[in-house]
């Protein structure tokens, strides 16, 4: 097939792909954003959204401006202290709206300074959060969740051990940085230059955001509104296990930096450690990566690799993972395997480790081997699990 109409069936093949993607997703959507007693959650809203629920009220789009600045940038959550609105809005606004925060289920504290929430929400579901200190600056991640439970069981990872209980919705998303921020108090949200402790944001937690992208979406871009928390698309890493026709979307309309899981060399060994190469094998995932809008020098694409004990960690792998990411801009996480209780690994040697770092690095690419943060809350990446279950139907 010559070179174009070949492209052409491939985007056509993606587009397919993506609707099934997008239907499936909306399968698992998450319930409406409305309490019991018909009071709306503002969180979540879109600028544009927000806007028509202000011109519904019978206001100005004035008064979106205002309500989102006190959301998104004074963190504020009681209408009667937004003071640049009049007590009869403030009123109106109280009886019609809430601005919802989730509910701190727990909190953990590791001794090196990670924290852990257990968050809940008004169905019940609870997804994990946590809050990574950088070792030697005064700023740091906050790792979040997109999914209650995943659909794609990664051998290595203990959040895949939980069946798919239901997307986030973009108000749980992004409710899940504000509440990490209600949690040490950055409020209001600190301005272009002055630093931040929660500084940037993975979108690593549990489940694979590109099979909830349009919440996912949705949330990043409240996060990066520079009238509100003002977040750099730059500080914003998303990780994905390679659900391939969605990355292009992703790096297009979003612009955040990617992070993928890649642990594996061979489509054999990845089959089994990553079950979605079965769909998007290495070669596909890699053709994407390359394409990823944005990408150079000075935005690398991350891969992830987990450590694993004889299994993935040997020095001919090493050099095979130099030679499929040649000529990309890329650098790679080392990740000793955190193990979680029943896992089938080990986490690999520190000198097994050391050796296939120096391979990657003497080809020209970083690749840190990650600390491991939190282990003692089992915070640590590929830890994170909740006691959330699909709920029976009621006929089983
Ligand atoms: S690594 Fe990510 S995508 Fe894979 S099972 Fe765990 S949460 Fe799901």
């Amino acid at each position: 097939m010559p070179g174009a109409e070949m492209n052409s069936a491939v985007l056509d093949l993606n587009e397919a792909e993506r609707a099934r993607i997008l239907a499936k997703a909306a399968a698992f959507a998450p319930p409406p954003a409305t309490l019991p007693d018909g009071r709306r959650d503002l969180v979540g809203l879109s600028r544009e959204e927000l806007a028509a629920e202000m011109l519904a009220l019978g206001e100005k789009p004035f008064r979106a401006k205002q309500l989102w600045h006190w959301l998104y940038h004074q963190g504020e959550t009681d209408f009667a202290r937004m003071n640049t609105i009049a007590k009869p809005m403030q009123m109106k606004l109280a009886e019609r709206f809430v601005v919802g925060r989730p509910e701190v289920a727990t909190q953990q504290d590791s001794a090196d300074g990670t924290r852990k929430w257990l968050f809940r929400f008004r169905d019940q579901q609870q997804v994990e959060t946590v809050y990574i200190p950088s070792a030697d600056e005064d700023r740091g991640a906050v790792c979040i969740s997109t999914q209650v439970g995943c659909t794609l069981s990664c051998r290595f990872c203990h959040t895949g051990t939980q069946a798919l209980v239901r997307n986030l919705g973009a108000a749980e998303i992004v409710g899940q940085f504000i509440a990490a921020r209600d949690s040490y108090g950055e409020w209001p949200s600190p301005k272009d230059g002055t630093p931040r402790h929660l500084s940037n944001i993975v979108v690593m937690g549990m489940g694979e955001p590109l099979y909830n992208y349009e919440n996912v979406a949705k949330a990043l871009k409240i996060v990066m509104d520079h009238e509100g928390i003002g977040l750099s698309r730059r500080r914003i890493t998303l990780s994905t296990s390679g659900v391939v026709p969605m990355m292009d979307r992703c790096g297009v309309e979003l612009g955040v930096g990617l992070a993928v899981s890649l642990h594996a060399v061979t489509d054999e060994l990845r089959d089994e450690i990553v079950p979605l190469n079965r769909k998007y094998p290495i070669a596909d995932l890699l053709a994407a990566c390359r394409r990823y809008p944005g990408a150079s020098n000075a935005r690398r694409i991350t891969f992830e690799y987990v450590m694993l004990r004889g299994v993935n960690d040997s020095e001919a792998e090493a050099r095979e993972l130099v030679r499929l990411i040649s000529g990309m801009p890329a650098k790679v996480n080392l990740i000793p395997f955190n193990p979680w209780p029943g896992s089938p690994y080990k986490t690999s040697t520190s000198e097994a480790i050391h050796r296939f770092a120096d391979i990657l690095n003497d080809a020209g690419y970083a690749s840190p081997i990650r600390r491991p943060r939190g282990r003692d809350i089992l915070a640590a990446c590929g830890q994170l699990k909740t006691e959330s279950e699909r709920k029976r139907k009621v006929a089983e």
